[in-house]
């Protein structure tokens, strides 16, 4: 096959997947046979669950779409793009579920302090965590970026920072979770959803001074964990109100 040339525009912060020497977001790839859109975007670095458009003579194409001449593709992540294309997005948002490799502990405890599901097992290989995430329909978060660009990968995020509290903005602006934040309703430990209980169902288990200054319990329905509000529960607070902040005032610009 006669060799032909595919300009990929990326836009926004797609930048971010294509290293220092690109300028301006534009790449130009030589290619000797036919390959899906999807391979030719993640040969440039990007993976395709952060790809939420692709426009091809500014009709949008979806990932299987192939090439075989030369073209000009603009490629857009979530949020971006000509706001009147609605039709055929590739990611959606909204309240869904997800699932975080084994390297995002702290940010799954930061989502699941929100109440957000979140699959989470630290010892738990590539080949589980896919299991897992497919069968659980579950979105992907991962530094990973290989395992992102998994072809059973449908939805997915690579958060950008490394801090904790950072990615956890990041995932709630990237899928829209902000009106779904529900904080104190999810095990930290468990992922399962907690329940209040009387003092006396619990008080039992409680420490001598819990037993003393605290009124109010949830128990978790799957670990049996017994949260209430002690000085631990103000430390987490802090932290919900931190992000809950830094979202607001992102949200007013
Ligand atoms: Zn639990």
């Amino acid at each position: 096959m006669k060799p032909f040339t595919v300009r990929l525009n990326f836009h926004a912060d797609l930048n971010f997947f294509l290293g220092s020497r690109v300028g301006r977001g534009v790449i130009e790839r030589t290619l000797t046979e036919k390959t899906s859109v999807k391979d030719v975007i993640e040969s440039c670095g990007v993976p395709h669950p952060e790809v939420d458009l692709i426009l091809l003579n500014r009709q949008p194409i979806d990932f299987a779409y192939t090439v075989a001449g030369d073209v000009e593709i603009e490629v857009f992540p979530v949020g971006a793009g000509p706001p009147q294309i609605k039709e055929k997005r590739l990611q959606y948002s909204g309240d869904l579920r997800f699932i975080a490799d084994g390297h995002l502990g702290k940010l799954t405890r930061n989502l699941r302090l929100l109440g957000f599901d979140v699959a989470y097992d630290r010892q738990a290989d590539d080949h589980q965590l896919l299991n897992v995430m497919e069968r659980e329909n579950r979105a992907l978060l991962t530094r990973d970026r290989r395992l992102l660009m998994h072809a059973i990968v449908r939805h997915g995020y690579y958060p950008r920072s490394q801090n904790a509290d950072e990615q956890t903005i990041e995932v709630i602006r990237r899928f829209e979770l902000f009106e779904s934040i529900a904080p104190f309703t999810r095990c930290l430990r468990c992922n399962e959803r907690l329940r209040e209980v009387a003092k006396t169902e619990v008080i039992e288990k409680l420490e001598p001074l819990t037993k003393i200054y605290y009124e109010q319990f949830r128990r978790c329905t799957g670990c049996g964990q017994i949260y209430w509000t002690g000085s631990h529960f103000e430390k987490l607070q802090k932290r919900i109100e931190i992000i809950q902040s830094r979202l607001m005032g992102k949200r007013d610009v």
